[in-house]
């Protein structure tokens, strides 16, 4: 097989608390990898001001972003625009998946943020039966087959058409305005689009339905695309303790070498917070790190 780059640490994020953490490993000359977005958060986008980020009063989210940005290329920190789907502790490394392409880093930082939406009802009885999180990783348990897809954000979009190359029917429900979203309608023609709202996931072993607000479709699965995915299903056999990620003081979770910041650890939801526990993060696991060696 063909060896992988094996980096120091590897971060799966790109809002405040990822971002703290990789400008404070990066300065401690760590090899590090950033996965994010290319708008960093969508929740920094959204701020219309900020007036308690320490050093900057009255600004928009979008300014810090700019900020940020200008931060990351005077240290030439890179943010790979790819997302992960699954973290496996392997014993001395961790692999990380997106889609079908794999990473492997000696730590990991997680800097996800939280998810505000919540299940839907049968979707985590299903979870695995026909539910999944992740179109391009399922893809080919669904040739031929019959698949709905709820997109939360325009990215979904691409995912949706991946799916429709293998599937014999797709459906695509956004869960945002298509029409009013910039990035939005790239979806293929094939795909029928419904604008409704899923309300439970039925079947009996596996998925056999979907019931929306006024009509149910048949299918043989149903994808939930989200900006993040819950901690619990990015990370198995991470500690979770109500919706957020278990940490220490130092921001170390159960996992060896796997760490989290921002508001995937709890309230209050920050910036400052959250960077401030990015900062505790990226030291924790360089100092992890020199503990090795
Ligand atoms: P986030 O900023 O949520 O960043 C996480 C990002 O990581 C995601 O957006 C996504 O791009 C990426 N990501 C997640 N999972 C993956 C994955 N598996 N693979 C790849 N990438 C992934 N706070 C304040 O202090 N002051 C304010 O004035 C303020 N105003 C706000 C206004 C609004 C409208 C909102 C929504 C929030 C506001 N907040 C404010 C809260 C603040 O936005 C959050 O506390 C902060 O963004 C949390 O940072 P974070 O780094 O933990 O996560």
């Amino acid at each position: 097989r063909v060896m992988l780059m094996r980096y120091d640490i590897a971060i799966i994020g790109s809002g405040p608390a990822a971002l703290s953490a990789a400008i404070n490993a990066k300065i401690r000359n760590k090899s590090i990898i950033v996965f994010g977005s290319k708008n960093l958060s969508n929740k920094l986008v959204k701020a219309p001001v900020v007036d308690n980020y320490l050093g900057f009063s009255n600004v928009t989210g979008i300014e810090l972003m700019e900020s940020f940005k200008k931060h990351l290329d005077n240290l030439d920190i890179e943010i790979v625009n790819k997302k992960i789907n699954n973290v496996y502790a392997m014993g001395d490394y961790f692999a990380l998946m997106s889609g079908q392409e794999m990473f492997e880093a000696t730590t990991v930082i997680l800097g996800t943020g939280v998810e505000f939406t919540r299940a839907i009802e049968g979707e985590e009885t299903f979870l695995g039966r026909g539910v999944g999180y992740c179109a391009t990783c399922d893809a080919p348990l669904y040739k031929g087959k019959t698949v709905a897809i709820i997109g939360h954000t325009p990215d979904a979009e691409e995912e949706a058409n991946y799916i429709d190359e293998i599937a014999e029917k797709t459906y695509y429900i956004p869960v945002y305005d298509m029409e009013k979203t910039t990035g939005a309608g790239d979806i293929s023609e094939n795909i029928e689009v419904i604008s409704s709202k899923a309300v439970k996931i039925e079947g009996e072993t596996h998925v056999n339905k979907l019931v929306l607000k006024d009509r149910e479709i048949d299918v043989d699965g149903v994808f939930i695309l989200k900006d993040s995915v819950s901690p619990g299903v990015l990370v198995p056999g991470l500690e979770i303790e109500g919706a957020h990620i278990k940490v220490n003081r130092d921001m170390s979770t159960n996992i060896a070498g796997c760490f989290a910041a921002g508001d995937c650890t709890g309230k209050p939801y920050q910036f400052m917070k959250a960077a401030g526990e990015g900062q505790v993060a990226g030291l924790s696991a360089v100092s992890y790190l020199s503990k090795l060696d």
